[in-house]
């Protein structure tokens, strides 16, 4: 059976030590209160819930799934989960960061992505059902009218109604464009929508009295294409001008998927036969209004991963240490055993340092996309709002595509620590790759976070965005720049950063003359740039261990934190050479291609 450790501590190193979250939060009124201690605690408490509340129910969720009842439509979640929500309802962790306005707590963003992040190393399965909610809710709160906040926000907030977000169709999926659901306007300025959504996550249970389904679709009279999507919202059960639950909205669950993971979570076929709803924001502006779903899904996907990461690297290392194979190269380790554990094998090393790498890198650069989210929405000053603003959007493609590959990559590792027992069910490792790779997947493919990334973000405003990051990465090498003890990290990242630059520019220079360049090149390009990113993290991660080192503390912790970014820039950071090369290989060995794909 799997174990799970909260990381609170690699947590706290990041945001009170690396980040300093409390002093960025002293500027933003809002927040100007909350101190190490109380984010501390919330972790702790956090980290029990997620150790013995949700983790037990990872593996027989993933063996018994949900069911379906096809008379009545009604799914039961796997044995235990309804029982655990209500556990979470009970102990507030719905409403940690939600507006006070509506029931929640005001928490910071970075303390709700800490508590997700072990949510989802425990169960990733059960954490999408509130993990969705929470999505709807900043739509809601975003573009929700004043009696559409006032009657749904605190049951969100609560936790006592859950939220789906209702895009795909069976011939739709990333071209929304071509989606069909119907919306016909009623007189009494609610709309009936008719039409068929699938793979819609947490789509049906019996975990909460109500589901707010938040569904694209179509007036009578909307242009075509992407332009002309509504966003609205339909009750599983009607709800009344005073909170009342009334009667079975026309939405239901027709079908449940079969699936490779997340077995816990439903993910459903949904009919809608005129089902009752009413709008969110304006008539053929609903994307923008679900954007708002999207992007936080995004950066909630990321987090998926970066648990899953988590939670393998502590089991391939807890086996690693026991498990014993042959003798060390370098000569026997293990005199009172007939055979050295397999960590002292470099292969075997290098496994488990790419799954902590990955992991720790992830986890500073998503409590700092939070903290940048928490200033985006909080801070008194107008243009650090809108600077804040620009980064996220920046880095949410390379959170969502980074860290889920990254966990591909380092769930596979972690499971092939496990020779032959990595592939057995009992050790839960196989399940953690299987759950990881919808990851990948859904909140749009990392193909299209890619093009989001290169297309939309990056040469889309002529790299302005791309620039402003760059500045804060060039004044740690400012910083840095003559502390030769910061040499083996600061002298890579600088290369990389400036090559980025070069780099970019060719690339939208060829783009700009054949847009399938960019289309070839931009996969490559967010795990160039996802390596930027992580190279300025483990730098500055490990500028904080070397001073802590220098002024006489020996926590082990440090030593640990200085190896580990030495790993990373040796044996990780440098596929991006590998990257820049095919990137810039262009796009014609894949479009003069129609002889060899006939
Ligand atoms: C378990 C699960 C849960 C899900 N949960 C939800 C949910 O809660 N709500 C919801 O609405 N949806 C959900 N989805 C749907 C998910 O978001 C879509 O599957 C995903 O967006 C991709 O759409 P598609 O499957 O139709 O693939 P397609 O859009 O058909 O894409 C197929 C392939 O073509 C590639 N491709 C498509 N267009 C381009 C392009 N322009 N350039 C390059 N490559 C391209 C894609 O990257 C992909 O590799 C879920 C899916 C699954 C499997």
């Amino acid at each position: 059976m799997p174990q799970y450790n909260p990381p609170l501590r690699d947590m706290q190193f990041v945001m009170h030590e690396v980040l300093k979250v409390t002093d960025e939060f002293r500027a933003l009124p809002k927040h100007a209160d909350v101190d190490a201690d109380t984010i501390n605690a919330v972790l702790e408490e956090a980290g029990k819930f997620a150790v013995e509340v949700t983790f037990p129910l990872n593996i027989s969720g993933d063996t018994e799934g949900c069911k379906l009842d096809q008379a009545t439509h009604e799914v039961t979640p796997p044995k235990g989960f309804k029982e655990a929500y209500a556990k979470y309802v009970e102990g507030g962790w719905a409403a940690l960061s939600c507006d006070p306005e509506y029931g929640g707590q005001g928490l910071p963003f970075v303390v709700n992505q800490c508590v997700y992040e072990m949510l989802n190393s425990a169960n990733q399965a059960w954490t999408m059902y509130p993990g969705l909610s929470h999505g709807a809710y900043e739509a809601l709160h975003a573009h929700g009218t004043d009696a559409q906040k006032k009657l749904y926000l605190p049951k969100l907030v609560s936790g006592e109604w859950t939220g789906t977000m209702c895009l795909t169709e069976p011939h739709c999926g990333t071209d929304l464009g071509l989606l069909r659901t119907k919306a016909e306007p009623q007189a009494d300025g609610t709309y009936k929508l008719t039409g068929n959504k699938i793979f819609i996550s947490a789509g049906e249970h019996d975990m909460t009295e109500n589901i707010l389904h938040l569904v694209l679709a179509r007036l009578p009279d909307a242009p075509q294409g992407s332009k002309g999507i509504s966003l609205f919202l339909v009750p599983k059960f009607n709800v009344a001008e005073d909170g009342a639950i009334g009667s079975r909205n026309g939405i239901y669950c027709g079908s449940l998927e079969h699936k490779m993971g997340i077995h816990g979570n439903a993910t459903a076929q949904i009919v809608l036969e005129g089902a009752v709803g009413t709008m969110v924001g304006a008539p053929n502006k609903g994307l923008a209004a679900m954007f708002v779903m999207m992007n936080a899904a995004r950066l909630g996907v990321g987090n998926q991963s970066l648990g899953l990461t988590e939670v393998a690297y502590q089991n391939a290392l807890a086996y690693a240490k026991d498990r014993i194979q042959m003798r060390s190269l370098s000569g026997v380790k293990a005199k009172d055993k007939p055979a050295d554990p397999i960590i002292v094998h470099p292969d075997v090393r290098k496994m488990l340092l790419t799954a902590k790498a990955y992991a720790e890198g992830g986890r500073a650069l998503a409590i700092y996309c939070t903290m940048l989210l928490d200033k985006e929405l909080h801070h008194p000053d107008e243009k650090v709002r809108k600077d804040s603003g620009e980064i996220v959007a920046l880095l949410t493609p390379i959170v969502k595509a980074f860290l889920t590959d990254n966990g591909h990559i380092s769930t596979n590792a972690c499971m092939q620590v496990f020779g032959g027992h990595g592939f057995i069910k009992e050790w839960g490792m196989e399940q953690f790759v299987r759950d990881n790779r919808i990851n990948m997947i859904y909140e749009g493919t990392n193909t299209i976070q890619s093009l989001d990334l290169l297309g939309r973000k990056v040469l889309g405003n002529n790299g302005a965005t791309l620039k402003k990051f760059g500045k804060i990465i060039g004044a740690l090498i400012a910083e840095e720049g003559v502390n030769e003890k910061m040499a083996e990290f600061i002298n890579p990242l600088a290369y990389l950063a400036d090559q980025m630059t070069k780099f970019t520019t060719e690339l939208g220079f060829k783009g700009f003359q054949n847009p399938d360049e960019v289309g070839a090149a931009a996969v490559d390009y967010l795990r160039v740039a996802g390596h930027l990113v992580f190279g300025y993290f483990w730098a500055r991660m490990a500028q904080t261990a070397l001073r802590e080192i220098a002024a006489g503390n020996a926590d082990p912790f440090y030593l640990a934190k200085v190896q580990t970014a030495r790993f990373y820039f040796a044996k990780l950071f440098p596929e991006t050479a590998t990257l820049m090369r095919t990137a810039r290989s262009g796009s014609k060995a894949l479009m003069d291609t129609d002889a060899a794909l006939a």
